[in-house]
């Protein structure tokens, strides 16, 4: 690959008990030219197991170390991401498409974890609590689970990594993870860095390789106690039912459907702002990107009318060019679920103010889109797009456009803007969503716990919470004092 400081980044192997293993027949390609990048190995069943094995061996004596020493590993970790950033967001716009800017706020907003945890390391604390007894006391610690299996995802190739890494370890688990096969270079250059940082073998391990036997291994193994997974409900599902054999922890971050609610009230300029953001960051795929735009009656012509002279000023272009805002979506069958929903809405009297279809340079490439006149009964109300349209629903009043918002099974994030404090607090409380933006369109914070309800998953990704996912409480009861 061009361009790259350190070419000793770009590695095609799999990291297992701190070696470079397997040979690389699986091709992963820049899908905005279809040029192969490397070939990565594919591994199996027999490698996930050695590598929860090598995770369950170094469990023990990673999790004795002192805080203080797991969390200095972490901010090595971090200052070695951050040194070579540009490198790394390289790396992944080229395995991904996104645009470099858009790749380099990833590194940063990604490496964030591993300072934040760097630092909650030392914070891992237990309770001691009032006792029941006279002749005893009675703790409460918080232990480090055991071996913590990641299953990850493609539209963040370097954040979901290190947002599971980063507090698994810092609590003294050990990890292994498999990322998805369209962006397995940036887990392996971030690998790299972690075995630069000086992570004892075996502590954090990356198996490439096909999902379901890995998965199988991941989810059956009993030295696997939590299997955290960002993908997919089905897979979600699929990988919860499969844990049950073995009763793990499994913390899932799901599809989302977010609503994004624009009342009469709102500064409009700050909604198609927050609206463009929301929208088309990482060319709409997303979870947490605006899946469904209602508003209200009295702004909508103006709203439509703004969002279509903003998404005019978008770029679409290989990633890694000046100037680009679009990359290509993922792959080809991306773009046929686009397509195949556009297609839905305009049937049932949805239009296309701009866009609508397939760019003209080809390839994965998608116009970005704005469609006016959509209604419940289309599939865009149920389904995900993960692409670059931004369907516009007209609504008359707050408890209408609440009960809209609500009728999925999704709960993943909502957006709305308005200026009442009134409304402000009564629609953020009644949608039904594990995170809600008011008068934002970016909630993404390592400081923030991130995740959904309903069938957008369980658990929280970030934030002090974003630790218990990872440990056990123990209860001690010291008696005959
Ligand atoms: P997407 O449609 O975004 O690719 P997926 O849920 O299919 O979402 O993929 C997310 C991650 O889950 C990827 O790493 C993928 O390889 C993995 N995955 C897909 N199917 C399975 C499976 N049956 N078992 C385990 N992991 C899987």
């Amino acid at each position: 690959m061009d361009g790259l400081n350190d070419p000793s980044l770009l590695v095609a192997r799999s990291f297992v008990d701190g070696r470079w293993i397997g040979e690389g027949d699986v091709s992963v390609t820049d899908p905005a030219t279809g040029d192969v990048l490397a070939h990565v190995p594919n591994l199996g069943a027999a490698a996930a197991t050695e590598a929860v094995e090598a995770a369950s061996r170094a469990f023990k004596p990673w999790a004795a170390k002192l805080a203080k020493e797991r969390s200095a590993l972490l901010r090595r970790w971090f200052d070695l991401i951050l040194a070579n950033k540009d490198d790394l967001a390289r790396i992944m716009s080229r395995e991904q498409g996104k645009p470099l800017a858009e790749a380099r706020g990833e590194i940063d907003y990604g490496a964030s974890f591993v300072e934040f945890f760097a630092e909650e390391a030392k914070r891992i604390n237990g309770d001691t609590l009032p006792s029941h007894r006279a002749d005893a006391r009675v703790l409460v610690l918080r232990q480090p689970v055991g071996v913590v299996a990641a299953i990850t995802p493609w539209n963040f190739p370097a954040a979901m990594i290190t947002r599971k890494c980063a507090p698994a370890l810092a609590a003294g688990c050990t990890v292994v993870v498999k990322p998805a096969m369209e962006t397995p270079l940036t887990a392996l250059a971030l690998a790299k860095l972690a075995e630069q940082a000086g992570f004892p073998a075996g502590v954090l391990n990356i198996v490439t390789g096909d999902a379901k036997p890995i998965g199988e291994v991941f989810t059956s193994h009993p030295a696997v106690r939590v299997v955290s997974f960002t993908g997919s409900t089905p897979v979600g599902k699929e990988l919860m039912r499969q844990s049950a054999g073995t009763v793990k922890r499994v913390a899932l971050e799901l599809g989302g459907n977010a609503p994004f609610i624009v009342f009469d009230d709102a500064d409009l300029d700050a909604a198609v702002e927050g609206a463009m953001v929301s929208k088309y960051r990482n060319m709409g795929q997303t979870c947490v990107c605006a899946n469904r735009i209602y508003v209200q009656s009295g702004v909508y012509d103006a709203f439509a009318e703004k969002l279509v002279a903003a998404v005019a000023k978008l770029k679409v272009g290989h990633g890694i060019d000046d100037g680009v805002t679009q990359g290509p979506l993922i792959t080809p069958k991306a773009v046929e679920k686009v397509e195949r929903l556009i297609e839905d809405a305009t049937a049932k009297g949805a239009t296309a103010l701009t866009g609508g279809k397939r760019h003209a340079l080809g390839g994965s490439f998608f116009e970005p889109t704005v469609l006016a006149g959509l209604t419940q009964d289309m599939a865009i109300a149920q389904e995900e797009i993960f692409g670059p349209v931004a369907p516009l629903f007209r609504f008359d009043t707050e408890d209408e456009v609440v009960a809209y918002a609500n009728a999925t099974e999704y709960g993943l994030a909502a957006y709305f803007y308005a200026r009442d404090v009134g409304r402000i607090f009564r629609v953020g409380e009644a949608l039904e969503y594990g995170m809600v933006g008011i008068n934002s369109g970016i909630i993404s914070s390592e400081i923030a716990p991130f995740g959904g309800v309903k069938e957008s998953g369980q658990g929280r990704e970030g934030s002090q919470r974003g630790v218990d996912e990872f440990v056990d409480i123990k209860y001690l009861l010291v008696a005959g004092l």
